[in-house]
């Protein structure tokens, strides 16, 4: 199900002297999410706590060793053994989850399925991959604080540009 992102799409980004690695290299360790069986990647525990509720804070001991479930039709978010951080849990809207809105793609920058369907409604095109790779050189993204997957969201973009440019005939 997972597909490994194409080098270019990498966000590490050279500035000055200064190595802005804003997909810090994480554990590539996949596991089955418990209620969809579709296996999950590990996710920083500073983007947990960024994310998460001060509710959803009081019940955890700490935020390492959590993974996402990026699968649109299951309910899970975060899971970490039998814990698991769902939708209500979070302080964001999971935008790659099914009949959310606004659907956020990119975080950084406020990129939304609704904002890139206009803008393919209105013009057939969408400049949201040329401006996210713009913004990331400046200012830069923080997708591991802001992100729910904790990771860069070129991908995810691409992949729904592609979905809504086939469910509008483009
Ligand atoms: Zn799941």
């Amino acid at each position: 199900m997972f597909s490994i992102r194409p080098k270019e799409e990498s966000c590490t980004l050279t500035t000055g002297s200064q190595t802005h690695d804003c997909c810090t290299p994480q554990p590539n360790e996949k596991v089955a999410c418990p209620q969809c069986n579709e296996k999950a990647k590990s996710v920083l525990g500073k983007t947990v706590e960024h994310l998460v509720t001060d509710k959803a804070k009081e019940k955890l001991t700490c935020f390492d060793g959590f993974y996402y479930c990026k699968t649109p039709s299951c309910e899970v978010v975060y899971f970490r053994n039998d814990e698991i951080l769902t939708q209500d849990d979070m302080r964001v809207v999971v935008g790659l989850k099914d009949g959310v809105s606004p659907a956020t793609i990119c975080y950084c920058f406020d990129w939304t399925k609704e904002k890139i369907r206009a803008q393919l409604q209105e013009r057939g095109e969408t400049n949201a991959v040329e401006d996210i790779k713009a913004k990331m050189k400046n200012p830069g993204c923080s997708c591991e604080i802001l992100n729910p997957s904790g990771r860069c969201c070129l991908g995810d973009n691409t992949k729904v540009i592609k979905a809504l440019k086939r469910e509008l005939g483009l």
